[in-house]
């Protein structure tokens, strides 16, 4: 069995938004040189998650009003983690956006349904950050 191990950098230079890294996950798999097996992407920041869903920009901007709805970034004395940090709506986001995804790899390629892309979502940015994939299989 073949195993392989990639940090991705990035650094948003916003406090929040949405990278497609669908291509730099296929370029990890082509470097692992894995034909069938399992691609595990996830983020390694607790503000930042990592999200399988449509490359559409309406749905990018129905995400973030969701988000804030849900977890308003302000007022920041909203919340209780909020005493030397201002992040708290980034930890509640990140946590309904997802940790991690796991795509199955069948004849060297990652094994979407239509449509689906992998995302990189910031949630507290301006700072650099990273992503791990790992993949398994022969
Ligand atoms: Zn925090």
């Amino acid at each position: 069995m073949k195993s392989y191990r990639k940090e991705l950098w990035f650094e948003i230079p916003t406090r929040r938004g949405f990278v497609n890294i669908t291509r730099q996950v296929e370029d990890c798999l082509r470097e692992s040189g894995v034909k069938e097996g399992l691609c595990l992407v996830n983020a390694m920041h607790i503000t930042a998650s990592v999200f399988i869903n449509d490359d559409e920009s309406g749905l990018h901007h129905d995400f973030e009003v969701w988000l804030e709805g849900l977890a308003p970034e302000k007022p920041y004395s909203r919340y209780r983690h909020n005493g030397g940090e201002d992040n708290g709506d980034a930890h509640l986001k990140r946590t309904i956006m997802g940790r991690e995804v796991v795509v199955a790899v069948t004849a060297g390629k990652l094994d979407f349904g239509p449509w689906e892309q992998i995302f990189y979502g910031e949630f507290d940015g301006k700072r650099r950050k990273r992503v791990l994939v790992k993949i398994i299989g022969d």
